[in-house]
């Protein structure tokens, strides 16, 4: 995950959560990693806060549930094995599996007030395909969005092995089927988009980006019927209300019953009722940030030691 800002509830419920199921699930040898390298592929130009996001970014992840005892985290930049296994897949990665890559122009298009006609930017999937082999992973938690991502790992994965030696498993994703939480103007959430609910977002700040939430299109005054499977408002009950609080409010909105306003207020504060566990979480962590930082040595200590292990067998393999 990059540290380009603050976590948002989209985040968790399209990653954070998965994470922590498969760290629970007992099936799985987790590592999860601050992609901070991979921050500069889009922000090279803005890399004050990048420090700050790591340190929140972990936070974030130890009040969600994930446990350092159970996964190893780490931050990418301090492995510096991961830098000399990209220069190496780099040497036998085809540009054209790069050019193609769909994300590529989909992101320079969606970002084109930045300059993102680097190398740096067009290489960023071998950086991820190391990442990924390094801990020779049998398995990468994605979305359907990064399965080409994930594709472009294999390929490159199955080519290091065919030219020297069969070092690495090929990885598989793994897909789950995550809700997908829209930002609060009903467009994707992103930060770029400032429409995000944050996980550190609390008391007035929840309750005003809640009360500004886009809903039904249609509904401009209580008295008219409203359209639930269209609302916004409506989707995230479905994740942070009971099964029969969202069939009454479902029931209420198509008969006018209920208004938005009442509708919203309800779902602030389901939401800070749920968050009530990770916001007890982060205010212990940010009163312990010895502790935090102790977790992030232990986490890169670990990768390190599995970093430097596959770096002898990939230097041996290449013979350099
Ligand atoms: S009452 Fe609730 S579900 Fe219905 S349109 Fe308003 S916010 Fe959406």
């Amino acid at each position: 995950m990059r540290p380009t800002g603050l976590l948002h509830l989209g985040n968790l419920h399209g990653a954070l959560k998965n994470w922590v199921d498969l760290q629970n699930e007992g099936t799985y040898d987790c590592y999860y990693f601050v992609a901070d390298w991979h921050a500069l592929t889009s922000d090279y130009n803005h890399t004050d806060q990048i420090k700050e996001h790591t340190l929140n970014m972990v936070i974030d992840w130890l009040s969600v549930g994930l446990d350092p005892l159970k996964s190893t985290f780490f931050i990418q930049s301090s492995i510096k094995e991961h830098a000399e296994l990209f220069v190496i897949l780099s040497m036998i990665t085809p540009l054209p599996w790069l050019e193609r890559n769909p994300t590529y122009k989909e992101v320079k298009e969606e970002l084109a007030e930045k300059d993102l006609s680097t190398f740096g930017f067009l290489g960023y999937p071998v950086l991820q395909a190391a990442d990924i082999i390094m801990y020779k992973a049998y398995g990468v938690p994605v979305g359907v969005d990064q399965l080409p991502h994930i594709e472009l790992t294999r390929e490159i994965a199955r080519r290091f092995n065919f030219l020297y030696r069969e070092i690495f498993p090929i990885p598989e994703p793994l897909l789950t089927d995550v809700p997908k939480l829209l930002g609060i103007d009903g467009r994707k959430m992103s930060k770029s988009y400032d429409n995000s609910i944050y996980i550190s977002d609390r008391d007035d700040t929840l309750k005003t980006k809640v009360g500004a939430m886009f809903t039904d299109p249609q509904r401009m005054r209580k008295k008219d019927p409203g359209r639930p499977e269209l609302c916004n408002v409506f989707a995230y009950h479905q994740i942070y209300s009971a099964s029969d609080d969202v069939d009454n409010i479902s029931v209420e909105c198509k008969r006018a019953g209920i208004g938005c306003t009442e509708c919203k207020i309800r779902l602030a504060d389901r939401i800070s009722n749920a968050m009530k566990p990770i916001y007890e979480r982060q205010d212990y962590y940010r009163n312990h940030l010895d502790e935090v930082r102790q977790i992030m040595e232990d986490g890169n200590n670990r990768a390190t030691g599995i970093a430097r292990k596959t770096m002898e067998e990939v230097r041996d393999a290449v013979k350099i």
